[in-house]
């Protein structure tokens, strides 16, 4: 899978692929991400790409002509690319969305900052617009990570084995179960009996039990959109009656 960030700011991308699973699915070939400097696509010698908005009002807007431009090269080498706009106007990011994205094989990320774009390379360029919450950040390219990050775990190989991104939170819409691991014991707060009797369809109904508990605690709507069992539905009713 391919990534082409289109950006201002570069090196900020040059740390967070260096490390732990996303370097080693790059030096895999699993997935590929290159770098893209808007600036480099300014038409004019001072390579300027933001200009006062028309009509007044605070701060700059990112012109249309360099990200037309650096999207247009893109697409030259493959007209299939999909182009998402990172935006807090846009549809906000889900595990649904992560998985749509990871079965595409190129997509471009166009990071904003200042204002934003002008609309224009959103009617002409943009494929579909994202954003990672309701908060506004000073720029795209951290929201662009997180994507590139979550939409990475799902592409195949990436993670050691393809089940774990099966077991994590919002997979199924459910919160994942809680984790131990050694010791079984810390200050007086005990590993679950369950999980060290090696008895693994006891381990597998007490985890479905917790995620269930954990998601109607934390997160009820997520229930709504869940597909739940007969026997889920039962361990749902017993654990709204106890309230716990
Ligand atoms: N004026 C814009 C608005 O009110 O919607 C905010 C612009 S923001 C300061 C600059 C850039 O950061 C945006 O163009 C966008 O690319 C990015 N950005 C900010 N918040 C974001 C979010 N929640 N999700 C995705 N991208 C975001």
């Amino acid at each position: 899978m391919r990534f082409d960030i289109l950006t201002l700011f570069p090196e900020m991308f040059s740390s967070p692929f260096q490390e732990s699973i996303l370097a080693k699915a790059i030096e895999k070939g699993l997935i590929e991400v290159r770098t893209i400097n808007i600036r480099d696509f300014a038409l004019d010698k001072h390579q300027v790409v933001d200009d006062a908005p028309y009509g007044g009002g605070q701060g700059m807007v990112m012109k249309v002509e360099p990200i037309a431009r650096a999207i247009e090269q893109v697409k030259m080498e493959n007209p299939s690319a999909w182009t998402v706009y990172l935006t807090p106007e846009g549809k906000p990011l889900n595990q649904e969305i992560i998985k749509e994205l990871s079965s595409r094989s190129h997509l471009i990320l166009l990071c904003g900052r200042y204002e934003g774009v002008d609309e224009r390379v959103r009617q002409l360029f943009v494929d579909e617009e994202i954003s990672i919450g309701d908060y506004v950040l000073t720029g795209g390219e951290l929201a662009a990570m997180v994507l590139i990050d979550t939409v990475s775990r799902l592409v195949p190989g990436v993670l050691g084995s393809d089940k774990s991104a099966e077991e994590d939170s919002f997979f199924g819409s459910l919160l994942e179960y809680p984790q131990y691991t050694r010791p079984a014991s810390f200050r007086n707060h005990e590993v679950p009996e369950v999980l060290l009797s090696g008895n693994h369809q006891a381990i597998s109904l007490w985890r479905r039990e917790e995620s269930l508990r954990r998601t109607w605690l934390r997160r009820p709507e997520l229930l709504n959109k869940a597909s739940l069992s007969e026997e889920d539905k039962k361990i749902l009713e017993e654990i709204i009656q106890n309230k716990s």
